[in-house]
């Protein structure tokens, strides 16, 4: 369903039948009440054929395919921001720059005023439109679960370890159900600017 090469999903168009979607034109994502082993997530993506359409992406597809990883028998501790003892059984490469303090996507949470690690399982709501072709993006903190939106380039949700150096982010603390539709959340992105923040882990 992922495609490395690509570093695309393999989704359904009614349109025109199996489809390529890298993670930036995914609109929004929900995990689907009781489901586990694997969890799987509802999403909402924006189609090469204009319209958007829904479908449906088990956990570990979203967050350990893109890395090479088979499953998520692997731990990476997003409170510490360490990968823990397992990590030897991460793919080599994934494994050695997350050694090296290097992650495959982070954040800027607003709430905790600092540079978070995270996965795309905790993306929540995606918007592009911006005008320098940057993609907004909800995020629920992995560690303090609060909401926070940032403004990043598509390389920083397309390409893993590719982090931007420095994102914009919604300075002011957002209400828990801002992210709850895409018309909440739109109106929360053109009645606030963007503060930029460096986003350096380490
Ligand atoms: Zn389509
Ligand atoms: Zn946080």
């Amino acid at each position: 369903m992922y495609d490395a090469l690509t570093t695309a999903y393999r989704l359904s168009c009614p349109r025109h039948g199996e489809t390529s979607v890298r993670l930036s034109r995914f609109r929004r994502l929900d995990e689907l009440p009781g489901t586990s082993h694997p969890a799987v997530f509802r999403i909402e993506f924006s189609c090469g054929c204009g319209e958007e359409h829904p479908g449906l992406v088990a956990h570990d597809e979203l967050d350990w395919a893109p890395l090479g990883l088979e499953d998520e028998t692997v731990f990476l501790n997003l409170m510490t921001s360490r990968a823990d003892p397992v990590a030897h059984e991460l793919g080599e490469l994934a494994a050695r720059r997350i050694g090296a303090g290097e992650w495959p996507w982070s954040f800027y949470c607003w709430p905790e005023d600092r540079p978070r690690p995270v996965f795309p399982s905790a993306f929540r709501m995606l918007s592009d439109g911006a005008p320098d072709g940057r993609v907004a993006l909800a995020v629920r903190c992995p560690a303090c679960e609060r909401l926070s939106v940032n403004l990043v380039t598509r390389e920083h949700l397309d390409v893993p370890f590719h982090n931007d150096r420095e994102v914009g982010v919604v300075a002011h603390l957002l209400a828990g159900d801002a992210a709850a539709t895409l018309h909440a959340f739109h109106a929360e992105l053109y009645s606030s600017g963007f503060e930029a923040r460096r986003l350096r882990l380490h």
